[in-house]
């Protein structure tokens, strides 16, 4: 193995930026303003999807760091819950404009460890970055009420206070993004947070860490425990369980979302969770099939289909069918270039590990067998790597094939043909998720009709890309419990304290 140790960066090249240059590329984690290993002196690697190099080697904490950072931030809020909104929002917008100022190196570091293309990172950058900006703006609009009292003589006031420590576990498909949704949020409400960021992306983490403090967030009140596979589980347990924790923010798998949130309810924690979607969208006669193609392409093939608002089935009406898998077929063919991230014109990286790999080619193979069509790709592309998938249109898919009921989360198009609007919206909502879903079409009617049926958290008209930090992400049933972004963001890290003022007349 080729190993590059972030701490002896003397040669050593990421890609075209040259690691002397990279002050954000960290080998160590950070609690208490501090960069530090873990306790028992272990790290483990962490490695480029795209050839398998390890890019650093970082502390592999277990549940002693755990510890030792849930008390740190515990410490910390107490004098953070006290700073005034403003103070708040100021140090927010700090952090904001370092990671606007420092986003190439950001994006870099995207790339090297999770594989996307190196525009997409650019754009996962710009959009993390949103969050920061929105919630240092939202931080000075915590507003409480005054509400009109029944008794003569009162007066009933109601605050939001801060929930206290955070924990804030993240997957790797947005690195970034995923954590300043979170911690952006939380510390505009006045919480602070322990997160333990993906084993396989944890260095833009520790880069978006090295920026807060830059930008003057004080010791403690953003902490990154940094830890494997291996050490998930037991760092986990210590998040959710630990007394000094008020609360658990995830994104990830339902079902680790499902044990954390078993975890929680021992202490009657508040959780806030982002689980996994089965998005359909639809195409009715009426769309133009040109654009719902284009959008198609976004909400398909953005992060090679690694997101979870990614269209996982494509429902389309039988008289545009053959229409729309037409021009489908075509862009997928002309606009999918498979490559290393770092290559100019490459727009689909690698799968993030070999287990995604596996699960995705298990996925098509297992439709194939029971009769689905392959139009276009359909098999690993092992000359360039045995994480690249092929970017793929399947056909003729049936609801015995396992592809027609989970997620996906890769590259393939799955691809059903539906007669009348109560079909389409029977095949949409039988899925035990609620997370995205996407519908174009032009009748004003149909497109209320279906905003209101349709059993999901968000509901795209006319549009594949639907996320920004304004409106309010999140999903219903097994996808999840909460909201990120919009002003209910940041309620998710608030309590609501009632206080009745009496005896005004005394
Ligand atoms: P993904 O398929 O995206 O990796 P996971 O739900 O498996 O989704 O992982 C999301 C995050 O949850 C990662 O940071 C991972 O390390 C963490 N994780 C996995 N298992 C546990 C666990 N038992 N306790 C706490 N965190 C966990």
């Amino acid at each position: 193995m080729n190993i590059i140790r972030a701490g002896l960066l003397h040669r050593h090249c990421l890609f075209n930026m040259d690691f002397r240059q990279m002050h954000l590329l960290k080998n160590q984690a950070f609690i208490n303003g501090e960069w530090v290993c873990a306790q028992n002196k272990l790290v483990f690697p962490v490695l480029n999807p795209a050839d398998d190099k390890v890019i650093a080697e970082i502390p592999d904490m277990d549940q002693c760091d755990a510890k030792i950072a849930v008390d740190v931030a515990l410490e910390a809020f107490k004098t953070w819950r006290d700073t005034t909104a403003k103070e708040r929002s100021y140090i927010l917008r700090n952090w904001f404009e370092l990671c606007k100022k420092n986003s190439e190196e950001l994006a870099h570091i995207i790339t090297a460890e999770a594989g996307k293309p190196l525009a997409e990172s650019r754009g996962e950058i710009l959009y993390g970055n949103s969050f920061i900006e929105w919630f240092a703006d939202t931080a000075r609009h915590i507003n409480g009420e005054v509400i009109p009292s029944p008794w003569p003589n009162k007066q009933i006031i109601v605050t939001r206070q801060p929930i206290g420590v955070v924990s804030v576990i993240t997957p790797w498909n947005f690195p970034f993004a995923m954590i300043t949704r979170k911690v952006a949020a939380l510390m505009a409400a006045g919480c602070t947070c322990v997160i333990k960021p993906s084993e396989d992306t944890p260095l833009t983490a520790l880069a978006a860490a090295k920026l807060a403090e830059e930008a003057g967030v004080p010791k403690g009140v953003i902490n990154i425990v940094t830890c494997s596979r291996k050490n998930a589980a037991p760092v986990g347990k210590v998040l959710c369980e630990d007394t000094n924790v008020g609360c658990i923010s995830f994104t990830g798998s339902t079902y680790v979302g499902q044990i954390l949130y078993g975890m929680a309810a021992k202490g009657i924690k508040r959780v806030a969770l982002e689980l996994g979607g089965n998005a359909p969208f639809i195409v009715f006669p009426s769309a133009d099939l040109e654009h719902a193609a284009d959008q198609a392409m976004l909400a398909k093939f953005r992060n090679n289909g690694q997101a979870c608002i990614g269209a996982n089935r494509f429902l389309i009406h039988e008289d545009v069918y053959d229409d729309f898998i037409k021009i489908f077929k075509e862009r997928i063919a002309s606009k999918c270039v498979l490559g290393h991230g770092t290559k100019e014109g490459v727009t689909c990286g690698p799968l993030i590990n070999l287990a995604q790999t596996k699960k995705v080619a298990g996925l098509v193979d297992d439709a194939i067998s029971k009769g689905a069509k392959v139009e276009l790709g359909g098999k690993v592309a092992k000359d360039i790597g045995d994480k690249f998938y092929e970017s793929t249109l399947l056909l003729n898919v049936t609801p015995d094939m396992k592809i027609y009921q989970e997620e996906v989360f890769g590259p393939v198009a799955v691809c059903l043909k539906f007669k009348t609007e109560e079909e389409a919206l029977q095949i949409a909502n039988s899925t035990k998720s609620g997370l995205a879903s996407y519908v174009f079409t032009k009748e004003l009617g149909q497109a209320f009709r279906m905003s209101g049926k349709l059993e999901f958290g968000m509901v795209g008209i006319n549009d594949g890309i639907i996320s920004a930090a304004e409106p309010p992400f999140g999903g219903i049933k097994e996808s999840g419990i909460g909201r990120e972004g919009s002003k209910h963001g940041v309620e998710e890290y608030t309590d609501i304290k009632y206080t009745l003022f009496s005896a005004l007349d005394k």
